[in-house]
C-alpha cells in the first residue's frame, strides 16, 4: 500500500500546476466537446450515403425480401437524421449551459434550497445532493421532446413503438424516483469516503465502488427491473428443456429462467443472463421466443453462455476497475485547485475550498478525450468477445460430443438474421462509424465469421 501511495504521489507532483496556475479550462472543455460532437456528426454523414443503396450485401441477399430491405434502409436513414439533429441539439444546449456558468449557478441554488430546509452550507454532502438534483432536472428537460419524438414519431412510424403516453410518463417519473432513491445514498456514501479517508481515498473508494457494482447486480434484476418489466418463469416446453439441458451440460449454475415482456415497450428483441458466480438467471425476450424456433433461441443462448464460459463479464468488470483506478489516480490534483473552479465561473469563496462533487464533475469534463479513446478500446474488446462467443456456440458439438449440435452455426446465423430483419437493423455500415459506435460486429461480419468457425469446428469434430 505504501508503494502505491508513493507512486500516486509522483503522479500528483507532475500535475501540481493545476492547483497553482490559471488555465482557460472552460474553453478547453468547449473545444473538446465540440470536437467529439462534430466528429460524431461526421461519422453519421459518412454513414448517410449507404442508406441509398438499393440492395443488401451479397451475403445477405437471400435473407432480405426487397421490400424489407427497403424498409430497413428508410428506418436507418430516419434514425441517422434524428441522431444528427439530437447530437447537435444536445451539444448546443450543454455548450450554452457551460458558457453561462450553469454549474456555479446550480451550486448556489442548491445552497439556498438546503438553507430553506434548515441546513447551513457546512453540510457539503446535503448541498451536493441538492446540486445534482437541480442539475439533472434542468439538464434533462431539454431532451424530453427528443425522447417523445423518438418514441412516438420515429419508432412509431416504423412500427416498433408499443409505449403508450401514460407508460412513457410513468417510466420517466419512475426513472427519476429510482435514480434518486439509489443515487442520493450512493452520492452521500461516495462523498463520505473522500471525507473520511482523506488523501488516501483511492483503495477505499475503489472498494466502495466495487461493492456497489456487486450490490447492483443483485438489486437491479430483483428490485428495479420488475418496476419496469414483468419477468415470468419460462413456460415448460421444448425451449425450456433445451436450455436447461444445455446449461446443465455446461455446468452453468442456472437458478431461474425467465421470459420478459420486452414487447410492452418495443418489439426489438434479445436475451441475456445475469447474477452472481454461483447463481445465474437467464432472461429471454418474449419477442425472440415468438419470432424464432426453439432450436434457434437455443443457439442464441449458446452464444450467451459463451460469454459466461470465457468470463467476459468478469473481464469487462476488471477493465472497468482499471479505468476507475486511472481516473481516481489523476483526480487529487484537481481536488484542491481554486484556479480550476474559477475558470468555470465559481465565486472565490466556493473555489477557495472546492466542494468534492464540483471538482469531480469538472474533472470528468476534462477527461472527455481520454473517455472517447477508452470507449473505442472497450468497443473493440466487446466485438472480439462477440466473435469468441459465436465460436463457442460452434464448438459445442465437439465440446459436448453432441452430434445434434453440429448445425449450431446455421441456427445461430438464422436467429441473427431473423433478429436483424425484424429489427430492421442497418446492414450497410461504414467501417469508421462501426469502430467508434458498435459493441457488436455487423451482421455480414458475423455471418462470415460463423462460416469460418463452422468449417473449423467440423474439421475438429471429424
Ligand atoms: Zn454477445
Amino acid at each position: 500500500m505504501e508503494f502505491l501511495h508513493a507512486q500516486l504521489a509522483i503522479v500528483q507532483k507532475q500535475l501540481a500546476f493545476v492547483a497553482t496556475d490559471s488555465y482557460d479550462w472552460k474553453t478547453y472543455v468547449q473545444a473538446c466537446s465540440w470536437t467529439v460532437c462534430l466528429f460524431e456528426s461526421y461519422l453519421l454523414l459518412r454513414q448517410f450515403p449507404l442508406y441509398s443503396k438499393t440492395a443488401p450485401p451479397p451475403a445477405l441477399a437471400e435473407h432480405f425480401a426487397p421490400d424489407v430491405f427497403q424498409k430497413s434502409q428508410v428506418y436507418g436513414r430516419d434514425k441517422a437524421k434524428f441522431a444528427l439533429f439530437s447530437g447537435l441539439y444536445k451539444q448546443t444546449i450543454d455548450s450554452l449551459l457551460l458558457h453561462i456558468g450553469f454549474y456555479a449557478w446550480a451550486w448556489k441554488v442548491a445552497g439556498s434550497i438546503i438553507r430553506k430546509l434548515g441546513y447551513s452550507e457546512e453540510y457539503e454532502i446535503t448541498q451536493s445532493i441538492a446540486f445534482v438534483v437541480v442539475m439533472v432536472l434542468i439538464s434533462t428537460i431539454p431532451s424530453i421532446p427528443l425522447s417523445v419524438y423518438q418514441t412516438f414519431v420515429l419508432e412509431e412510424r416504423h412500427g416498433f413503438n408499443k409505449t403508450t403516453p401514460a407508460l412513457f410518463i410513468t417510466d420517466l417519473l419512475k426513472g427519476w424516483a429510482v435514480g434518486f432513491a439509489i443515487g442520493a445514498p450512493f452520492l452521500a456514501a461516495f462523498l463520505y469516503v473522500f471525507k473520511w479517508a482523506g488523501d488516501r481515498f483511492i483503495p477505499w473508494l475503489m472498494g466502495f465502488l466495487l461493492s456497489f457494482q456487486i450490490i447492483m447486480v443483485i438489486v437491479y434484476p430483483t428490485i428495479i427491473q420488475p418496476l419496469f418489466n414483468k419477468l415470468s418463469p419460462l413456460a415448460d416446453g421444448e425451449l425450456r428443456t433445451r436450455i436447461e439441458s444445455l446449461a446443465s451440460k455446461l455446468k452453468f449454475p442456472l437458478k431461474h429462467l425467465y421470459e420478459i415482456d420486452g414487447s410492452k415497450r418495443s418489439s426489438h428483441s434479445n436475451a441475456y443472463f445475469f447474477g452472481l458466480p454461483w447463481s445465474k438467471h437467464i432472461v429471454i425476450f418474449d419477442t425472440l421466443i415468438k419470432e424464432s424456433k426453439p432450436e434457434e433461441v437455443e443457439a442464441v443462448l449458446a452464444h450467451e453462455l459463451g460469454h459466461w464460459y470465457y468470463m467476459h463479464p468478469t473481464k469487462l468488470l476488471l477493465a472497468s476497475q482499471l479505468h476507475i483506478f486511472t481516473i481516481l489516480a489523476l483526480f487529487p490534483a484537481f481536488m484542491h485547485a481554486p484556479p480550476f473552479l474559477r475558470s468555470f465561473d465559481f465565486p472565490k469563496q466556493v473555489a477557495a475550498q472546492p466542494p468534492t462533487i464540483i471538482a469531480f464533475l469538472l474533472f470528468q469534463m476534462i477527461l472527455m478525450p481520454l473517455e472517447a479513446v477508452v470507449g473505442i478500446i472497450m468497443n473493440a474488446a466487446s466485438r472480439h468477445y462477440e466473435y469468441q462467443a459465436d465460436n463457442f456456440a460452434c464448438l459445442l458439438q465437439d465440446k459436448l460430443k453432441a452430434e445434434e449440435m453440429s448445425d449450431m452455426s446455421d441456427r445461430l446465423g438464422r436467429a441473427l438474421v431473423q433478429l436483424h430483419v425484424k429489427n430492421l437493423s442497418t446492414v450497410w455500415v461504414d467501417w469508421l462509424y462501426s469502430a467508434y459506435h458498435h459493441s457488436h460486429p455487423t451482421l455480414t461480419e458475423r455471418l462470415k465469421a460463423l462460416e469460418a468457425f463452422k468449417s473449423a469446428a467440423n474439421k475438429k469434430a471429424q
